[in-house]
């Protein structure tokens, strides 16, 4: 895996916290040169200070995946830092919790910004460098992105635009040597539930789940890393993302109740 990634350039978006942040960290480590993107600029720092010293290569770069001009300059700095992108990891997201009955539109409009064009705004400007290094492409989507997670109508809804998307960019660059993948991790420890919005469009500010009992950041970054090297196109995790994927395409009735099943037994869930 190291030798695979010594020298790559690798841009990851939303690299401040969780499993953007456990990436930068490991495929630094890997010899990788890796630009780290969040909008909380200090914590990118200090990050990008602990990577630096132990010697790997990194930079950062405060961006607002939200903002098509910042995401620009986001691509400008990793090709004037390292001279061209190899892999792109659009991981930058938001989730929330709430019926759709009870929920302001401006919170799916917030996610369907943040996570889809979010994912649109960084593709557009690495893309060019990444048909020329051959590289990849990788969204960090969700098994909320296989099927459509009660409560989280905004965050499902998003994680498939940028699998179609994602797809789509796929098949358009199918001569040009790119490779494209989406990763759907289950339950991982990590801030996304704590920045989650509410109804109103407040964060939550807590998590509803025992974040022990979950994948860390760490393995999903291990397991994104060899998808990558085997330029997958779908990268599914642990029984929730394998179990999801195989089940719904012979019982997707029967996915409807698991999901609605392990929500509905949430502390505090919206279905109660
Ligand atoms: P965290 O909340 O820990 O990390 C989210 C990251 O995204 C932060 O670095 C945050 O940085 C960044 N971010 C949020 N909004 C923006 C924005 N507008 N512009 C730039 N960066 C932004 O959560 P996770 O590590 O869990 O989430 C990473 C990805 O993994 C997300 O796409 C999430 O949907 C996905 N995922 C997570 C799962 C989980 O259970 N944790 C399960 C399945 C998928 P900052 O606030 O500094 O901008």
């Amino acid at each position: 895996m190291n030798r695979f990634f010594k020298d790559k350039v690798i841009v990851v978006t939303g690299a401040s916290s969780g499993i953007g942040e456990a990436m930068a960290r490991e495929y630094a480590k890997m010899g990788a040169k890796v630009v780290m993107c969040a909008r909380r600029e200090e914590e990118l720092k200090r990050i990008a200070q602990e990577i630096e010293s132990t010697g790997d290569k990194v930079a950062y770069c405060a961006c607002d995946v939200v903002k098509e001009e910042e995401c620009k300059h986001l691509m400008d700095v990793a090709v004037e830092k390292f001279g061209g992108i190899d892999i792109l990891i659009c991981n930058a997201g938001l989730s929330m919790r709430a019926l759709f009955d009870e929920c302001d539109l401006k919170v799916l409009h917030r996610l369907m910004d943040v996570n889809f064009w979010g994912t649109v705004n960084c593709t557009k400007y690495a893309l060019p460098w990444i048909q020329k290094s051959k590289g990849s492409i990788v969204g960090i989507s969700s098994v909320a992105g296989i099927h459509g997670l009660p409560g989280r109508t905004g965050y499902s809804a998003s994680k498939y635009a940028m699998t179609g998307f994602l797809d789509t960019i796929r098949v358009e660059n199918l001569k040009k040597g790119v490779h494209v993948m989406t990763a759907c991790p289950g339950f991982t420890a990590s801030n996304v539930r704590f920045s989650a919005l509410t109804a109103d469009g407040t964060q939550q500010g807590e998590t509803p789940r025992d974040e022990a009992k979950m994948m860390t950041p760490e393995q999903v970054a291990h397991i994104v890393a060899k998808g990558i090297r085997r330029r997958k196109r779908l990268c599914l995790m642990e029984w929730e993302g394998r179990g999801t994927h195989l089940l719904k395409k012979f019982f997707p009735a029967l996915v409807d109740k698991l999901f609605y099943a392990v929500m509905v037994n949430e502390p505090d869930s919206p279905l109660k």
